[in-house]
């Protein structure tokens, strides 16, 4: 089974899709199996983190700006290859195990759609794999 969910962003930030993915696996009735969530964009990311105190999402923002700055030697003509790094470094899709019916993500872990070059109109694929 596989559901794609739309997702409006608005500035670079962490937004957390884990009830989108949540209802994927209601939807399917999977018990046993895995959830795969893909983002289909070259400027943007999956990636699961800390849920609880949003000051953590703030903080890898910031640093992934310091690690990843725009620099003017970059030649993408779009202008953003800031964004393109920071999108590979943290990847594509994150895979989490369905156990008994529910995602078996840790107490303090969320599944977030990361944008790293918004606001922009984006989607994300969720593949639901019973095994
Ligand atoms: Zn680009």
């Amino acid at each position: 089974m596989l559901k794609v969910f739309k997702l409006n962003t608005g500035e670079e930030g962490f937004y957390n899709i884990t009830s989108y993915v949540r209802q994927a696996v209601n939807e399917s009735g999977v018990q046993e199996g895995i959830a795969v969530v893909f983002c289909p964009h070259t400027t943007a990311a999956i990636t699961i983190n800390e849920n609880a105190d949003p000051d953590v999402t703030e903080d890898l923002v910031y640093a992934f700006d310091k690690t990843f700055p725009s620099r003017p030697q970059f030649k993408h003509c779009e202008g953003n290859s800031h964004a393109h790094l920071k999108s590979s470094c943290v990847g594509a899709s994150e895979t989490v195990i369905i156990d008994d019916g529910a995602l078996a993500l840790g107490v303090w872990q969320a599944i977030y759609f990361v944008e790293f070059d918004g606001p922009r109109e984006r989607n994300f694929a969720v593949k639901i794999i019973k095994g």
